[in-house]
């Protein structure tokens, strides 16, 4: 009998069923936020694949993404940029209104947080149908960005978020998938 290999990361991250409600499988990342080791992986792994690539700022989404994206964004030496929720930011911004299961929802970022031609490298903790980043990838090109790729904890690939963002021509990477 061969055993899996549990993948360290894997382990790290909680699952909280019927979170927020019935029949969502939460995936809690704070526990592996907490583990030093866990953390240290996790951003070293999201870092590994972009070494020597030119990139000139890391987006996070609000609000785990601003924890894995921040972390990111130093280990690669370069800014940091926050895609908020609407009304968060103080000066002026561009707005993109994205739709949810029920309604719509707006991300922001600031006019002035990227400049024409920028390479952009956008993080979040977790991919599920890719509206959000999806929201976030419009947003950095209106602002003339050219977004190269977009990296995250974990993706929940039944939900379609990575093929979308790859048929944006985005390139994504995650480190932890499930399954449902
Ligand atoms: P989406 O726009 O559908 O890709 O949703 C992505 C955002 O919702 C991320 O910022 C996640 O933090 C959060 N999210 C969606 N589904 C889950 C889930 N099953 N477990 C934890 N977070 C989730």
């Amino acid at each position: 009998m061969t055993l899996t290999p549990i993948d360290p990361l894997h382990a790290a991250i909680r699952t909280i069923p019927d979170y927020p409600k019935p029949g969502i499988q939460f995936r809690d990342v704070t526990t592996l936020l907490r583990d030093a080791r866990a953390f240290r992986t996790a951003v070293d792994r999201l870092v590994a694949p972009w070494a020597g690539a030119k990139i000139d700022k890391v987006a996070g989404i609000e609000a785990r993404g601003f924890i894995v994206g921040g972390a990111v964004a130093h280990q690669l030496s370069v800014g940091f940029v926050p895609v908020r929720k609407h009304g968060k930011l103080p000066a002026a911004t561009l707005q993109q209104t994205y739709e949810l299961e029920y309604g719509t929802d707006t991300v922001e970022i600031h006019t002035d947080a990227v400049a024409p031609g920028e390479r952009v490298l956008v993080v979040d903790d977790l991919i599920a149908t890719g509206g959000t980043a999806a929201a976030a990838i419009e947003l950095l090109r209106r602002a003339g960005a050219e977004v190269i790729g977009a990296t995250f904890v974990v993706n929940l690939p039944a939900l379609g978020g990575a093929a979308r963002l790859a048929a944006l021509g985005v390139p994504v990477q995650s480190l932890v998938d499930y399954a449902e």
